[in-house]
């Protein structure tokens, strides 16, 4: 049986793509490894209604109202290859299974590349965030770090200052800065280390220091750092999508790529990484999706009663 849509990755994005696209009563199967990139937390804040959630009981709920919908199917697999053109993909998995679809969205999110700081990975999603509009309420007022060079670290600054005004930047080496960037910084009195950090130290994943190279120990609660992504999944790239040099999928206004049939939502097709902005994208990909589905339907028939 061939599918109106295949949607691989079932976070807030493809979760959301598939409520609407169910709704609209299209055949669906959502493929997802399970491997989100905020699986380290245990909170995800600012989704309205959802405040704190956890991520794995946002898909639970999500996945359980979906289900009303009998048209959409969940399969848990790794989809590994994408072939054919528009009307007529194959989507084969790592179990080997192959699914026909009519049209792709790929909502297979960004990926963190390895930590390298030492324990830091103790610490993330714990006491150490990338995003303060996700976790900078909860250390509100409290002394931070913030590990960040070049460019960033001044906006990283500027920001964090509606959370808390007690932070230090590490730059963990040569910190990239301007010279202008660096004296806006000393203007507001803002300390700066740029010796490389030898270990971050934290109990239960809750950081006690940060302890830099030259002996330098800096006492925080808390961490934001700027992370570097990668990819959620190779295959948009391989099938032919255009991409920017941050990896991020070139959509337009309903998701859809420059491969015709294919479409793409949520962090995989922006840079602000937000689980509502992910699953607005999606839903606005599943409109897109169910629309382009409806004209082709519209132009190759005509209603039953004619
Ligand atoms: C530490 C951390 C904390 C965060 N906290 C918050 C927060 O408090 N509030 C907030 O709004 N946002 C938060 N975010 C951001 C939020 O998690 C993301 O914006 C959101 O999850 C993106 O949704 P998505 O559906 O695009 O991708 P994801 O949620 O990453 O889901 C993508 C899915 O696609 C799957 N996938 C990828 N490739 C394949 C493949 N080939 N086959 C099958 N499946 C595949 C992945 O395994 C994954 O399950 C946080 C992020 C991090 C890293």
């Amino acid at each position: 049986m061939i599918q109106d849509c295949v949607i691989i990755g079932g976070g807030p994005s493809g979760l959301s793509g598939a409520l609407v696209l169910g709704r609209a009563r299209k055949s669906v199967v959502v493929i997802d490894e399970g491997r989100p990139r905020n699986r380290v937390t245990r909170e995800t804040h600012g989704f309205l209604t959802r405040d704190g959630i956890a991520p794995g009981e946002f898909r639970r709920i999500a996945k359980e109202q979906i289900e009303a919908y009998p048209s959409v199917q969940f399969v848990s697999d790794s989809v590994v290859e994408v072939a054919g053109t528009d009307g007529q993909f194959q989507i084969t998995t790592a179990q080997g299974n192959v699914y026909l679809s009519k049209k792709v969205l790929f909502a297979v999110g960004k990926r963190d590349l390895p930590l390298e700081i030492n324990g830091l990975a103790d610490v993330y999603g714990k006491s150490a965030f990338v995003c303060p509009y996700c976790d900078g309420w909860e250390l509100r007022d409290q002394p931070l770090v913030l590990i960040v060079k070049g460019t960033k670290a001044l906006h990283l600054a500027k920001t964090i200052t509606g959370w808390s005004k007690h932070f230090t930047i590490c730059t963990d080496g040569p910190d990239e800065m301007t010279s202008e960037e660096r004296a806006e910084l000393q203007q507001h009195n803002v300390p700066i280390y740029d010796s490389p950090i030898r270990t971050i130290e934290s109990t239960d994943g809750m950081v006690r220091h940060v302890e830099l190279e030259d002996g330098t120990i800096i006492p925080c609660t808390g961490i934001f750092f700027a992370p570097k992504l990668a990819e959620g999944s190779e295959l948009p790239r391989i099938v032919g999508c255009e991409m920017t040099e941050a990896g991020t999928v070139v959509v337009d206004q309903f998701g859809k790529t420059s491969v015709p049939g294919v479409y793409c939502a949520g962090d995989a097709a922006t840079e602000m990484y937000q689980a509502i902005k992910a699953a607005s994208l999606g839903a606005v990909a599943g409109v897109g999706i169910n629309s382009e589905l409806l004209m082709e339907d519209w132009n190759r028939s005509s209603l039953v009663n004619n």
